[in-house]
């Protein structure tokens, strides 16, 4: 009850006749803090409870001479207990310039490694909307994990680029860091002309403002907050449709554009893959696709929704390998769309994006996906692939081959038992069935036993829930 329904409810009784006498016990009777994790046993400081995020609004300008930003954040939530204050996760040395809750001032301390913790005027109802607006500015942080890289808010030679799975997206925007709730997101992205910005989903038009240059982008779908994307830098950006007609964007950093055919190559490449892609796993799930290369000297590729990133640092006019740029897109329905619970079940994203890989050569470059199965299998006994056990791969080894490679393994087991009428239908079936939901390793086996009709607990058991290299 919040305290105004509450201060009725006192009136009506007292109008009633009776004698209540209000407690500071009773003013917070039921309502509860907001736990300041959300359960992921890797991550246990990521996310948060007693709320569910539907949509970010995020208003961000970059500055080209500080390298800073200045940016408001603006979250629309339901309450999902009664609620006496909540957490959001915000990582770094961002200054906090103001923050209200539903127009309200709110109170707010920084803790831990990465707590917001708010606490808003008045308790907030469980089912009731509330919408956090957080004023905030500086320079994010780059984070270089010893073991899973760099992340976060990384420069690159003429700007940024947002790199956030598993936890980067709180070094530049606060959030409810975890993949159990999805929201839809919009950006507004100020830069000094001159310079580009792009982010998730379609593109939402653009201006020039006072020598600056304004673009939108909304994310209609809902996506976990380690999508969430920016690219600020000078970029030659191709912009059409894939012959299937889905809205495409690619950019490619000018830094590395050297052949002028390079754009048109990366435009039509993403778009082949794309629409070969949807044939193969059912409908694409989002808005628009495309691709950014970017030039931040870190090597990596990372998917997200509607706008993969790539780094070619040190390979100035290469585009990413047809394998990269499949692999990334297979994510869209494998990682994105369909997500995992827990990043223990990351092995459903990997082990799919992988595995089309080799379905892309399949199809595309002569080699089988058998014939790759076999190449992997080869290793010996110590290599890393057979380290591990792929439904808990550990922290630390959530980029291993062991889910990456052991787990596309792990499919093609699959279809080699299943037989490919009954494979590809069970993982167009999965796409679909699961649209835009969260999964586990469970929901998986569950779903291919009820699509084939077959009991493959020995096979699950045998791939994925247990280490060394199996027997085939
Ligand atoms: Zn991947």
């Amino acid at each position: 009850m919040s305290n105004a329904t509450r201060n009725l409810a006192v009136a009506a009784i007292t109008a009633a006749g009776l004698v209540l006498t209000a407690t500071p016990a009773q003013a917070t009777h039921g309502f509860t803090p907001g736990a300041p994790g959300a359960g992921d046993p890797y991550f246990p400081d990521m996310g948060n409870g007693g709320y569910d995020v539907a949509h970010y609004d995020l208003a961000l300008k970059y500055d080209a001479t500080s390298r800073g930003i200045t940016a408001v954040t603006k979250i629309k939530a339901r309450a999902t207990q009664h609620l006496s204050r909540f957490n959001l996760d915000f990582l770094g040395p961002l200054n906090v310039d103001g923050l209200t809750v539903d127009g309200k001032k709110a109170k707010f301390t920084r803790t831990g490694a990465q707590e917001l913790v708010i606490t808003p005027a008045r308790g907030l109802r469980r089912n009731s909307w509330f919408t956090v607006t957080v004023a905030y500015s500086g320079v994010p942080k780059r984070i270089d994990d010893p073991t899973l890289g760099t992340s976060g808010w990384v420069a690159t030679s003429d700007g940024a680029v947002a790199l956030n799975q598993p936890f980067g997206t709180a070094t530049w925007m606060p959030v409810n860091d975890t993949p159990l709730d999805k929201a839809t997101y919009s950006y507004t992205l100020t830069t000094p002309a001159g310079l580009t910005s792009l982010a998730n989903g379609d593109f939402a038009g653009s201006y020039g403002y006072k020598g600056q240059t304004v673009s939108r982008w909304k994310m209609n779908q809902p996506m976990i907050s380690s999508l969430a994307m920016l690219a600020i830098g000078k970029f030659n950006v191709t912009k059409g449709r894939t012959p299937a007609g889905t809205p495409s964007i690619t950019a490619i950093d000018t830094a590395l554009d050297t052949a002028p055919a390079q754009g048109t190559e990366f435009f039509q490449l993403t778009a082949k893959v794309n629409d070969w892609a949807a044939s193969l796993f059912g409908k694409y799930p989002f808005g628009s696709t495309g691709g950014i290369v970017d030039d931040a000297g870190v090597h990596y590729a990372l998917e997200t929704q509607g706008r993969p990133v790539y780094d070619r640092a040190g390979r100035p006019g290469v585009n990413p390998s047809p394998g990269l740029v499949t692999h990334e897109l297979a994510h869209q329905w494998y990682g994105n769309s369909v997500s995992p619970k827990r990043w223990k079940d990351i092995w459903l994203n990997e082990g799919f994006a992988t595995y089309s890989e080799w379905l892309y050569a399949e199809r595309f470059e002569g080699q089988s996906a058998e014939a790759t199965f076999q190449e992997v299998y080869a290793q010996g006994p110590d290599a890393d692939v057979w380290q591990g056990v792929v439904a808990d791969p550990g922290r630390d080894n959530i980029y291993g081959s062991l889910v990456y490679d052991r787990g596309a393994m792990t499919l093609h087991a699959l279809r080699r038992e299943l037989g490919d009428k009954v494979f590809f239908k069970l993982i167009r079936d999965w796409a679909a069935w699961n649209r835009y939901g969260s999964v586990d390793t469970a929901d998986f086996i569950r779903h291919s036993e009820k699509v084939s009709g077959r009991q493959l607990d020995d096979l699950f058991k045998k791939w994925i829930f247990t280490a060394g290299k199996p027997a085939l």
